[in-house]
């Protein structure tokens, strides 16, 4: 297949600030593909060699992707340092540079994509000494061939730059659109992929072998499976009706989530973005081998404990285990717990498909813990009255614990879907909202006055999965140091892109636009009606979208979370809809003491 096949596509993509278009451009590449290459394109699509968890980067440096480009074009290193400045795009001073090429190859052999993929993981691969040249080589063995709108992809796919903002539920859209001619197969696109997190792996079965195929794929060890995830409420009496009178109460934890495949003695973790993080956790490794005998995948949270006390604490603790070197001190200093609170895999068996309790009741099967162990399975107790429920919820409280999580007994495991199945019931704060929110940033506005040259706020949107679409919610611009502000300006510097991505939805015009990627958490007062913003337009009154109102950044930038695991507009119209709900009662309660003192 020829690589500029691809490059037409990609420059249409770049260039459409339209969601259908993007679709439809992807159902035409895929429909173009020869379908024993459908794998490679799809990860060339996302800016990847590999599905993420594999963790396989190319990770090339700009200095070094600039000097093969000099060597390519045969410009020198200065000039080709001034193109990026002047165009401040890789891609665009690669497209630049390439087009000034001084002397012309004569004999140029077509680009394929099978070569350009080949080579790219030849250069993940190079490590250690030496490495560095070699890479050179192969970076300029592609460019020397490369046309330069080619090179402009070559080198921003190396840099970890391509910006294509596809989601991966649009290439399922265009998956099940391209091979089936129905979006209604999505769904069961969508089952595989939440059960392998590998697109890739999705799109070669649906091409080679069909829909039938796709069905039959099932849980594998060692491959991350995207966690079931849990809907808010603010009220013990909400949680209970939703369960249907009876659910199980589990304290929940605020740490890490972790996925943990075992077999034998070989032992792998992902993260709650699926991403491995094993060497983060030796401690948890060893006391899993020891108390698990069988062959399994668990879910539990990870919590920083005062090994003093027992104390839990705050989940920040816990970043000090996010290093390359000096695992071992960061493991005595900040000791952790490992409660568990599901089994999605015992012995070669799916468990996802059984009901709750009889999941947890494998899981304390399983596990074998002694009192010194760090391991155990998490607190949890069967309610069916909202007294009980509360009364369980401030033991969590007093203990450390964020509040409950309500299970519901007869639900399955629901693999990458979020859903009323799973409750997370938390303090109530009265003068402020109920939770925090997520959001994605997506543009920006320049500072004044002391945070000249910098942002001075930041334009945060929720993501509405229906559509694929993220609407702006708020700009916000308190709640950040100093240090902060000059850390986002160079944290989103190469999410930066030139017009409203396609996939946002603003009234407001930025100065900077972003590709959505980055989320944020942040405090609020309430939520208001506003005409300004468009997350939920026209759902509550016409003309009117949801903002936040005083909204804040707390301090924590959730690297843990995809821009499409950002709070729901879904959420965001349901929180709106609680909070009046409790004005209301307020209300009426002041005015019922009011009457009794009159
Ligand atoms: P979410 O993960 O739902 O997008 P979030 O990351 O902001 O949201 P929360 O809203 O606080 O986290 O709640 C969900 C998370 O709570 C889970 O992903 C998990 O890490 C954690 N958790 C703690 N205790 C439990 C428990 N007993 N059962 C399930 N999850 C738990």
């Amino acid at each position: 297949m020829d690589y500029s096949t691809i490059v037409d596509v990609f420059d249409a993509m770049e260039a459409t600030t339209k969601r259908t278009e993007l679709t439809d451009l992807i159902v035409r590449l895929l429909k173009s593909t020869p379908r024993e290459l459908i794998d490679k394109v799809v990860y060339l699509m996302l800016g990847r060699l590999r599905p993420e968890y594999e963790g396989i980067e190319l990770g090339i440096a700009d200095k070094m992707a600039l000097r093969a480009l000099a060597i390519s074009s045969g410009l020198d290193m200065k000039r080709v340092e001034e193109l990026y400045v002047k165009t401040g795009d890789i891609g665009d001073a690669a497209e630049e540079a390439l087009s000034r090429r001084l002397q012309s190859v004569l004999f140029k052999d077509k680009l394929t994509v099978e070569r350009v993929y080949s080579t790219l993981e030849k250069i993940a691969m190079l490590k250690g000494e030496g490495s560095q040249d070699a890479k050179i080589r192969y970076i300029c063995n592609l460019l020397n061939d490369a046309e330069p709108r080619e090179g402009k992809y070559i080198l921003k796919i190396i840099t970890s730059r391509l910006r294509l903002g596809v989601a991966d539920y649009t290439i399922l859209d265009a998956l099940a659109l391209a091979f089936t001619e129905s979006k209604e197969n999505r769904e069961i696109l969508e089952r595989a992929y939440n059960l392998t997190s590998d697109l890739g792996l999705v799109a070669r079965t649906i091409a080679l072998d069909g829909l039938d195929a796709v069905k039959a794929i099932r849980i594998e060890l060692f491959r991350p499976i995207r966690p079931m995830l849990a809907e808010r409420v603010s009220s013990a009496e909400e949680a209970l009706e939703r369960m249907g009178g009876r659910c199980a109460a589990e304290y929940k934890l605020d740490g890490e989530r972790l996925q943990i495949h075992k077999h034998g003695n070989n032992v792998k973790i992902f993260s709650r973005r699926l991403e491995d993080i094993t060497s983060h956790y030796p401690d948890a490794i060893n006391a899993i081998i020891t108390c698990i005998k069988v062959d399994v995948i668990v879910e539990g949270e990870a919590v920083a404990i005062n090994q003093d006390t027992q104390e839990y604490l705050p989940f920040q603790e816990l970043m000090h285990r996010r290093r390359k070197y000096g695992i071992e001190e960061a493991m005595r200093e900040y000791p952790i717990a490992l409660h568990l609170f599901d089994t999605l895999y015992i012995n070669g068996n799916e468990c996802i498909d059984l009901p709750y309790v009889e999941r947890r009741r494998m899981l304390e099967g399983l596990v074998k813990s002694s009192s010194d162990s760090i391991v155990s399975v998490v607190p949890m107790l069967i309610v069916s009255d909202a007294k009980s429920m509360e009364d369980y919820m401030f033991k969590a409280i007093n203990e450390g614990c964020e509040g409950l999580m309500i299970k519901d007994l007869k639900s399955p495991y629901r693999a990458g879907a979020r859903g009323y199945a799973w409750i997370k019931l938390k303090r109530e704060y009265r003068s402020e909202l109920a939770d925090t929110l997520d959001l994605v940033i997506v543009g920006a506005f320049h500072g004044r006055g002391r945070r000249v040259g910098r942002y001075g706020a930041l334009l945060l949107a929720s993501y509405n999965r229906e559509d694929d679409t993220f609407y702006t919610v708020c700009k916000v611009g308190t709640g950040f140091t100093d240090e902060e502000l000059e850390r986002f300006y160079s944290m989103l510097n190469p999410y930066m892109i030139k017009h409203r991505h396609a996939r946002v939805n603003s009234k407001l015009d930025a100065d900077v636009w972003f590709e959505p990627r980055i989320v944020i958490e942040v405090i609020a007062s309430e939520i208001t009606l506003s005409p300004l913003h468009t997350c939920a337009m026209n759902a509550i009154r016409e003309g009117n979208g949801l903002a936040l109102r005083f909204p804040k950044f707390t301090g924590r930038v959730r690297d843990d979370k995809s821009a499409e695991d950002a709070t729901s507009v879904d959420e965001i119209i349901s929180m709106y809809r609680r909070q009046l709900k409790v004005t209301r009662q307020v209300q009426a309660s002041t005015e019922e003491d009011v009457g009794s003192v009159g």
